[in-house]
């Protein structure tokens, strides 16, 4: 597999990094954080630029990027700002590519260019209170009705929910609890809809972008806002979850590096014993270490993301990829805390919000363990 990326890639890439050199000065970014305030001025950005439709079709303000190039843009805005790269996949990956997948030709003309300008945003509801993991019980329903659907239900862990315009809304339209068969996936208004309401919800890290629960109570939506096939969007849901981990996997190597690169810098000129530490042998073996995972995450998620881009199939390789790079950012960020002394636990230092931070990729849209299940199917265990 071959990973000299083309002339392309590197310019889209090269243009993120020198976007993120720019806007997410490290005071800037930890100031947000510090606040919980959604990352406007950067998302803006974004759309000023034009990334964040690069991966929708043509036809509807895009580019037709691949896997790779989400992987790179990813990745990127990981190293910089972890925040934006989670409000960036929960509108473009997650929303976007939904209707991007499944929606029908008015619907992603209405709703695609305006969220590549970001005027629109848009988030993603699958998990509830009592089912996740096990996708197949959820109880949320969307009922026939006039013509279109009448939806109950509760959400949980919705990320940017009072942000965001439109939601992805995963519902049972037929068959019994525990069947994949009859989930429908619907594009449901969240701004000034009757029956909507959201709890708050506090959290670890990536304050920036805020969680909720997510009431859905008697809420009416046109059947013109199905995406994908009625009791067949089970299909639709995997495949935006394939794209969903490669970001996932990229985000985790983007914020690994950033705390590489940070430890490096720091043991370079912290002195004790009259030498920089940086030249303790166990202290500069931790810092290679860390390189050393970062290295192998890259490698993973590129080969990923490369198979998903040709086309081949790839689901076991993507779910490795997240599975591997979620848990080594873990190992990444504990020593990166841990080089830097007391100073990796004080807020004044991006190692604790990113250490911090990172521990999302763990979880959020699929936890280590369901990952380990879904392989070891593929694996025939
Ligand atoms: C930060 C964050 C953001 C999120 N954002 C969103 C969002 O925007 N939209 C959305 O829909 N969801 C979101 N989620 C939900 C996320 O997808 C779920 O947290 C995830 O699917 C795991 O579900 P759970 O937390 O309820 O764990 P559970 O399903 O209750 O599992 C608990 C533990 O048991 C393990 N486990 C479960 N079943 C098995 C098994 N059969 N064998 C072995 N171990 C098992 C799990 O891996 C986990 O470690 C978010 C979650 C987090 C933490």
């Amino acid at each position: 597999m071959d990973f000299c990326l083309e002339q392309r890639r590197l310019l889209l890439r090269d243009s993120i990094r020198d976007f993120v050199k720019k806007e997410c000065a490290s005071t800037f970014v930890r100031e947000i954080d510090r606040q919980a305030e959604w990352p406007a001025t950067l998302y803006e950005g974004l759309a000023e630029l034009g990334y964040l439709g690069i991966l929708f079709p043509e036809e509807y303000s895009g580019v037709g990027c691949d896997a790779l190039d989400l992987a790179l843009v990813a990745e990127e805005l990981s190293c910089g700002c972890y925040a934006l790269a989670v409000a960036y996949r929960q509108s473009i990956v997650l929303g976007g590519m939904s209707v991007a997948l499944g929606g029908a030709d008015d619907l992603k003309r209405e709703v695609l260019p305006s969220v590549a300008e970001g005027k629109t945003t848009l988030t993603w509801a699958l998990t509830e209170r009592d089912i996740s993991s096990d996708a197949g019980y959820i109880t949320t329903v969307a009922r026939p009705e006039g013509g279109g659907y009448v939806v109950n239900g509760t959400k949980m862990f919705i990320y940017g929910a009072d942000r965001a315009d439109h939601c992805t809304v995963i519902a049972r339209t037929s068959g019994e609890p525990g069947d994949r068969q009859g989930i429908t996936v619907l594009l449901v208004p969240l701004k000034g809809t009757p029956g909507i309401s959201m709890r708050p919800l506090r959290k670890m890290g990536t304050w920036p972008v805020k969680a909720f629960e997510l009431q859905l109570r008697d809420v009416a939506v046109p059947a013109t806002r199905v995406l994908g096939t009625v009791d067949e969007g089970w299909s639709l849901v995997r495949g935006v979850l394939d794209l969903e981990y490669i970001a996932s996997a990229a985000s985790s190597v983007g914020i690994s590096q950033r705390m590489v690169d940070d430890a490096s810098a720091y043991v370079k000129q912290r002195v004790q014993f009259d030498t920089v530490i940086g030249k303790f042998q166990a202290v500069a073996h931790m810092v290679v270490d860390m390189l050393s995972d970062v290295e192998l995450m890259r490698y993973m998620t590129y080969r990923a993301a490369l198979m998903h881009a040709q086309g081949l199939p790839c689901t076991k390789e993507v779910a490795l990829a997240k599975l591997y790079c979620s848990r080594s950012s873990e190992r990444v960020g504990k020593n990166g805390v841990q080089v830097m002394g007391g100073y990796g636990y004080m807020a004044e230092f991006d190692m604790e919000r990113n250490y911090r931070d990172s521990r999302r990729e763990a979880f959020a849209s699929g936890s280590s363990l369901e990952l380990h299940g879904l392989v070891a199917k593929l694996m025939g265990l």
